[in-house]
């Protein structure tokens, strides 16, 4: 019997594994769809998504909120395959999803496990079947068929194969990269790749007394002199660095800049221009003059940002008198509420990663079958290809779009 193979238990493997059955039911054709999982479960990393309630998608996809270096091939692959298909697709395997901020969509239970009990039963529903402890190690062409030789065991030979291995990132989960190793086997090249969605390491004391603070603001990520990009959201301050979702984000575009002096500069009163701060700050001197700069900013932003502002601003002493600032001074105190400055070092590492940036190029594949260009009957999905989605259910959402198409195509060709 022929056989098409996924190499990989992930959101796309799993999607991919039941539209390779369905298509082929449909077909009235006879063949084995198998889907080797290196880890004891499938669908690890899916349990652990949005917090453990799995953001699905987002109402908003299009190219604008993803990374890659071959965007028109991003938007072949996405055209026909956004939220509505994607919630079509589920409903269809018996997910019920909401929509909540900012266009997230999860299961209307709020549970991951919702999601992997429908796939699950799909999995079974079409005769799928799932090998788990079984890591693939080297994969070869033989004729018109691919042999996958596992870490342990007999190789298993296939006429379809899809490449679902996903990418670096979070490794607790199986992702170690081994999926850009499979690729590259069969002539493959995989882009420079990076942790994404991944929370930035500061240089400098400033973060280390800023320590568990959270606070509403804005951060731009500059390259030498250049503004590069901006977002805004809840900020978090750890002892490395900078986290939470707006720095997360722009973590997709620092990765994409290795030897630039990068600079995070976060704005604490983004709905304050500076110089209704700086008139704030002239008032609030003149109001009390003798009372010292410990107290100049009681009611504005966090306690401990404030003084951070004060030290980036060079007021030193805080014991200092209100009337003692001079007119500069208060505008850099203006300043440094505005723009305080984060020099970048780098980032954390793979295990703090959401996803990967870089990978497979998209011009390695044909986007709508996501078929290989280098090795046909080979079909690639997921994070092990070049693109990466912000924060908001783009990156399952690529997962899911990818691993639908190569399964059509591999059950479609086979
Ligand atoms: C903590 C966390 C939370 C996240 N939350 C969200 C979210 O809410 N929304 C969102 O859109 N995205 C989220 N993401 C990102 C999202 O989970 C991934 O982008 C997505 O799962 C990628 O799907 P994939 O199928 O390509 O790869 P994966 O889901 O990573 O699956 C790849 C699978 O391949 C297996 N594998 C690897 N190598 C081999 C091998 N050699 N042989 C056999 N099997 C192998 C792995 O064990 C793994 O099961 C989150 C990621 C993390 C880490």
């Amino acid at each position: 019997m022929k056989r098409i193979a996924i190499i990989g238990g992930g959101a796309s493997g799993i999607v991919a594994a039941i539209q390779a059955a369905q298509m082929l039911a449909d077909r009235g054709k006879t063949a084995e769809v198998v889907l080797l999982e290196r880890m004891p479960r499938i669908g690890k990393k899916i349990l652990a998504t949005g917090n453990g309630r799995c953001n699905l998608t987002n109402s908003d996809i299009n190219s604008a909120h993803y990374r890659t270096g071959d965007v028109r091939s991003l938007e072949s692959a996405l055209q026909g395959f956004g939220a509505q298909e994607i919630l079509d697709y589920f409903k269809r395997l018996g997910l019920w999803c909401a929509e909540r901020e900012g266009g997230r969509i999860y299961p209307l239970s709020n549970q991951a496990s919702s999601v992997m009990d429908v796939l699950l039963a799909a999995l079974d529903r079409q005769g799928v079947k799932v090998i788990c402890n079984w890591q693939a190690e080297k994969i070869s062409r033989r004729g018109d068929k691919f042999l996958i030789q596992p870490a342990a065991g007999q190789p298993l030979s296939a006429e379809r194969v899809i490449i679902a291995a996903g990418g670096h990132a979070a490794p607790t989960f199986g992702t170690d990269g081994a999926g850009f190793a499979l690729a590259k086997m069969l002539g493959h090249s995989v882009s420079a790749f990076y942790p994404a969605l991944v929370p930035l390491k500061t240089a400098g004391e400033l973060t280390k007394g800023l320590k568990g603070i959270r606070a509403m603001g804005s951060a731009s990520l500059w390259a030498g002199g250049s503004h590069i990009a901006q977002q805004e959201g809840e900020i978090q301050f750890a002892e490395y660095g900078l986290s939470g979702i707006p720095i997360m984000q722009l973590s997709n575009v620092a990765g994409t800049l290795p030897g630039k002096k990068l600079t995070i500069k976060l704005d604490l009163v983004p709905q304050m221009e500076q110089a209704a701060v700086m008139s704030e700050i002239r008032c609030r001197v003149k109001m009390s003059p003798s009372e010292s700069l410990e107290t100049l900013l009681n009611g504005t932003v966090h306690k401990r940002l404030g003084y951070a502002a004060m030290k980036a601003a060079g007021l030193a002493p805080l014991s200092r008198e209100n009337r003692s600032l001079s007119l500069q001074e208060q505008e850099k105190l203006a300043t440094a509420l505005k723009e305080m400055c984060f020099p970048i070092t780098g980032t954390l590492g793979w295990a703090q990663a959401q996803s990967t940036g870089g990978g497979v190029p998209l011009s390695e594949v044909n986007p709508r079958t996501m078929e290989s260009k280098k090795a046909p009957g080979l079909f690639l999905s997921g994070e092990l290809l070049d693109a990466v989605g912000e924060c908001g259910g783009f990156n399952l959402h690529w997962a899911w779009a990818t691993g639908v198409r190569a399964g059509m195509a591999a059950a479609n060709n086979l």
